[in-house]
């Protein structure tokens, strides 16, 4: 069986999906390649936060297209679930980001006066104040950053939406289908061989999240990727137990529509497979039930893991190869259900030969320098 298509991508994760729906929107003949069924990674594993403003530090591109891919989300929200009849539990229940150490305070503190800077809605709470916000948050801490619209998403839901929109737009997805290597003719890539056959196509985009470094190279290198796994406990309580996203420095509370609570995650470089340890249940249960005691009446329900694609410099690879043919959205790390959405129109733009954007090009180009030290660490451990 050989087909052939205008846009192939490698990958049916978050990303994959959501630049298939740009692209079949834009009607070009679109496929996706899926190793296993949509959405099997690391995309149905993230807690749904579309965190613009809670992990940068600094302004950046990169800042930049963090928050223009969130404030996508209440257009583009509706057009998915119209489009897919999937619901995706979009809400905007504010974030907590507490200062647990005087190190964090003076950190969230600079990410305060940056974002203010920046024309972004932040208050800083002094720690009296934190439990008037939220009144299930106990304990001592040095106060909290506190972003009012910090919204969330169910990431399971909102991958299959961006799947059901795609084909509702024209996309063929094959599920059970990797990618075992590129066809590779005149100097360009020009195709993908399966189990199923060959699969052409004038552009190939590489969406594989951290197996995109597994398909062999073809007497070149693709840029590194680090896997870094990530495990998270799930609770339900009937009765609401915290209405606000909590985030402290190294685990976070997340509350969802319908009474389920995700508690997150670890961060375990070097590491796949979905195994969750006795110790990272262990863990991430002492901190939230001590920051929010009344999570402990709430029932237990599962524990599960997924494995972060994270580039050398945690930033993600978007754009042309330095191969003809093959393309690159990979790397999106701990942000990737927040970065979905501009990642679907700016690589069907680029695909396009759209680039308006300059600063972007250069700041996520798949052919940017590489940090040494990171490869040092991709070599380690598998
Ligand atoms: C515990 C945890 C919590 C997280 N929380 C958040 C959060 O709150 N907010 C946020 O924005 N981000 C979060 N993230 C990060 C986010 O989940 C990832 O950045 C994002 O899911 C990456 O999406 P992706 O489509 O690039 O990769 P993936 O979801 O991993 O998808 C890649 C897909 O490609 C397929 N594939 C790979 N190789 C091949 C091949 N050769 N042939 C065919 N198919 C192939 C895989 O099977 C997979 O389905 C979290 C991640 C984890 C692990």
């Amino acid at each position: 069986m050989i087909k052939m298509y205008d846009v192939l991508v490698i990958g049916g994760g978050i990303n994959g999906c959501s630049i298939a729906y740009q692209t079949a929107s834009r009607n070009r003949r679109t496929a996706v390649l899926e190793k296993n069924t949509v959405g099997s990674e690391a995309s149905s594993a993230a807690a749904g936060m579309l965190g613009a403003q809670s992990e940068l530090e600094e302004y950046s591109p990169f800042f930049e297209f963090a928050r223009r891919s969130r404030d996508m989300f209440p257009e583009l929200v509706p057009e998915l679930e119209e489009k897919s009849g999937t619901a995706v539990s979009y809400i905007q229940n504010g974030m907590v980001k507490i200062a647990d150490t005087p190190a964090e305070q003076q950190r969230l503190e600079r990410m305060y006066y940056f974002q203010k800077q920046a024309g972004e809605h932040v208050e800083w709470l002094q720690p009296e104040v934190v439990k008037t916000i939220d009144s299930s948050i106990t304990g001592d801490h040095y106060g909290a950053l506190y972003i009012q619209g910090d919204g969330q998403v169910k990431a399971p839901e909102l991958t299959k939406a961006y799947a059901g929109a795609a084909v509702r737009e024209g996309a063929d997805f094959y599920e059970y289908t990797p990618a075992l290597e590129f066809i590779y003719e005149n100097g360009r890539v020009t195709g993908v061989e399966t189990p199923q056959g060959r699969f052409y196509a004038d552009q190939i985009v590489l969406a594989g999240g951290a197996w995109s470094r597994f398909i062999p190279p073809f007497g070149g290198e693709l840029p590194p990727l680090i896997p870094v796994k990530g495990e998270c406990v799930g609770l339900h309580s009937a009765v609401p137990i915290l209405e606000k996203t909590v985030h402290a420095s190294d685990f976070y509370i997340v509350p969802k529509p319908g009474g389920s609570i995700v508690i997150g995650a670890t961060e375990r470089e070097g590491e796949m497979g979905k195994e969750v340890s006795a110790e990272a249940v262990q863990h991430l249960l002492h901190k939230a039930c001590r920051l929010v005691p009344g999570l402990s009446r709430a029932s237990w329900q599962c524990a599960w893991s997924g494995v972060r694609p994270q580039s050398a410099d945690h930033k993600p690879y978007l754009g042309q190869t330095a191969f003809d043919g093959l393309w690159m959205a990979a790397g999106h790390y701990r942000n990737g259900i927040l970065l979905s959405a501009l990642t679907g129109t700016w690589m069907a733009d680029l695909l396009e030969g759209k680039t308006e954007e300059q600063e972007w090009v250069e700041a996520f180009s798949p052919r940017r320098r590489i940090n040494r030290k990171e490869e040092e660490i991709i070599g380690a451990d598998y």
